[in-house]
């Protein structure tokens, strides 16, 4: 078990394309735990590779804390593809451990397809359209360098202008292992 710093809103690699995996060995099974036990400590209920500094193309998901996913099983998304999203969008608010006590309203598709490989390297298709949906996208964003200030309407995004300054500069207390500038 081993909880990875996370990295935060202006480090360089939450901007950067994540890679795909080419083979999922003991080193990646490795990181999908470290992963879940990162994001279990920080009490969040997704996390993607670069959140902890790894350019990888996976994202992890439990949404067992969250009131009626109790019984949901733990996710893990590797080489993920959106392939396809409904044109009907609903608003909802989200937050981020790289972007911590900002809370947004963001804009999505309500339903998508997407598909990836589990932990066993079995291709696997999902298509789903409520709350899981909702984290499946930001997480998928994470994997192609957005973050959920790049989706907010621009009057928003003004407004959280000098809170992202402080996450930057680390002006921020936060309780859970966060990476040095
Ligand atoms: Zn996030």
């Amino acid at each position: 078990m081993a909880i990875l710093p996370i990295t935060l809103y202006g480090d360089k690699i939450l901007r950067e394309k994540s890679k795909d995996i080419l083979k999922i060995d003991d080193r990646i099974i490795k990181i999908v735990e470290d992963m879940f036990d990162t994001m279990h400590n920080a009490d969040g209920v997704g996390l993607a590779a670069n959140q902890v500094n790894l350019d990888k193309s996976i994202f992890v998901i439990d949404l067992r804390p969250v009131e009626g996913y109790e019984k949901t099983k733990p996710l893990v998304f590797i080489n993920p593809k959106i392939t396809l999203r409904s044109e009907n969008l609903v608003p909802h608010d989200e937050g981020c451990l790289s972007l911590p006590y900002i809370r947004a309203e963001v804009i999505r598709p309500e339903a998508i397809t997407i598909e990836y490989l589990d932990i066993n390297e079995n291709l696997q298709k999902l298509e789903t359209n409520d709350f899981l949906a909702r984290v499946i996208q930001h997480e998928y964003d994470h994997l192609i360098g957005k973050v959920i200030a790049d989706r907010v309407e621009p009057f928003i995004r003004k407004k959280l202008k000098k809170d992202l300054l402080d996450i930057k500069k680390r002006n921020i207390d936060v309780d859970y292992p966060v990476t040095e500038i």
